[in-house]
C-alpha cells in the first residue's frame, strides 16, 4: 500500500505550472522566495469580515443585489475551518491514497440550495479589464483553477455546488488628487462557468509524480529559472563562483 500524500490545491496547481518547482517543494523543501502580499491580505481580510456580517444576519451581501446574485454567504459550523489556510476543507482518497485540500475565500448559497464559491483578490491597475487581462495573462486561468479545484473538494464532501463561481476584483485606484491615508477601490465582480471534471485526474498526476524518481523539466516561461539559468552561464564564462 502506498503511504498517503498530502496536498493542497496550491500543489496541484504548481504541477500543472511547472512540475519541477512542486517536486522541489514537495521532496525537497526547497521553494522560489516571495513576498508576503500584506495590502492584498487586507483587503482580503475586510472584504471576508463584511461578508460574515451579512452572512450573520443572512442577508445578501449589497454586492448580490447590484449583479443579480440569488443568494446569501453560507452559515455552516465548518465555516470558519474551511476559511482557515490551517484547515481548508479536504477530501481523502482511499483508492489512490492521497489527502487534498484548500482553503475558501467565501462561499455563498443560491435559493435552491446549490453552493457557490467565491475568491477575492485585488490590484492597482489602469483600466483593469477581466477579459483582457484573461486573453494577455495566463494567471487568471489559475485563479479560475482555484475555484474549481475548491467546488470539486465541496462535492466530494457531499456538497452541492453552483457551476458558477465569483471572482470579486477590487482594483486600487492610483490616480486620486489626494490621499488622505485612505486607499479607494473599484470593485469587479466576475461570474466564471467552471468545470471540475479535470480536478481529480491532475491530483492523480501530481501524485503519480511525487512517488515517482522522475525529476521533471523547469517551465521554460519562468522568470526565476531563467535567471538562474542565465547566472550560471555568466558564472561559467567568467569562471567565476
Ligand atoms: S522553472 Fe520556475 S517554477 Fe519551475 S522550478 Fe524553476 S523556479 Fe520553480
Amino acid at each position: 500500500m502506498n503511504k498517503l500524500i498530502k496536498l493542497s490545491r496550491s500543489t496541484v496547481e504548481k504541477y500543472i505550472t511547472c512540475p519541477r518547482c512542486c517536486f522541489l517543494e514537495k521532496i525537497y523543501d526547497i521553494r522560489p522566495p516571495s513576498l508576503p502580499f500584506t495590502l492584498n491580505l487586507a483587503v482580503d481580510n475586510l472584504c471576508k469580515n463584511e461578508f460574515d456580517f451579512y452572512r450573520e444576519r443572512q442577508e445578501p451581501h449589497p454586492l448580490f443585489n447590484k449583479y443579480n446574485i440569488d443568494a446569501i454567504p453560507f452559515k455552516h459550523s465548518e465555516i470558519d475551518n474551511w476559511k482557515n489556510n490551517y484547515k481548508g476543507i479536504r477530501y481523502k482518497s482511499a483508492k489512490y491514497q492521497y489527502d487534498f485540500g484548500g482553503a475558501i475565500d467565501d462561499i455563498w448559497e443560491k435559493s435552491n440550495g446549490e453552493l457557490i464559491i467565491a475568491d477575492i483578490k485585488a490590484t492597482s491597475r489602469n483600466n483593469f479589464n477581466w477579459n483582457d487581462t484573461w486573453n494577455k495573462y495566463d494567471y487568471p486561468k489559475s485563479y479560475k483553477r482555484q475555484l474549481e479545484m475548491y467546488q470539486w473538494l465541496f462535492k466530494m464532501n457531499g456538497f452541492q455546488v453552483s457551476n458558477d463561481a465569483y471572482i470579486i476584483y477590487f482594483n486600487g485606484k492610483k490616480d486620486e488628487k489626494f490621499f488622505h491615508n485612505k486607499l479607494e477601490f473599484e470593485t469587479h465582480v466576475i461570474k466564471l462557468n467552471c468545470s471540475t471534471d479535470w480536478v481529480e485526474p491532475k491530483i492523480i498526476e501530481t501524485v503519480e509524480l511525487l512517488r515517482s524518481n522522475t525529476f521533471p523539466s523547469p517551465s521554460q516561461k519562468c522568470e526565476n529559472c531563467n535567471y538562474l539559468k542565465k547566472r550560471w552561464n555568466l558564472s561559467k564564462n567568467l569562471k567565476i563562483k
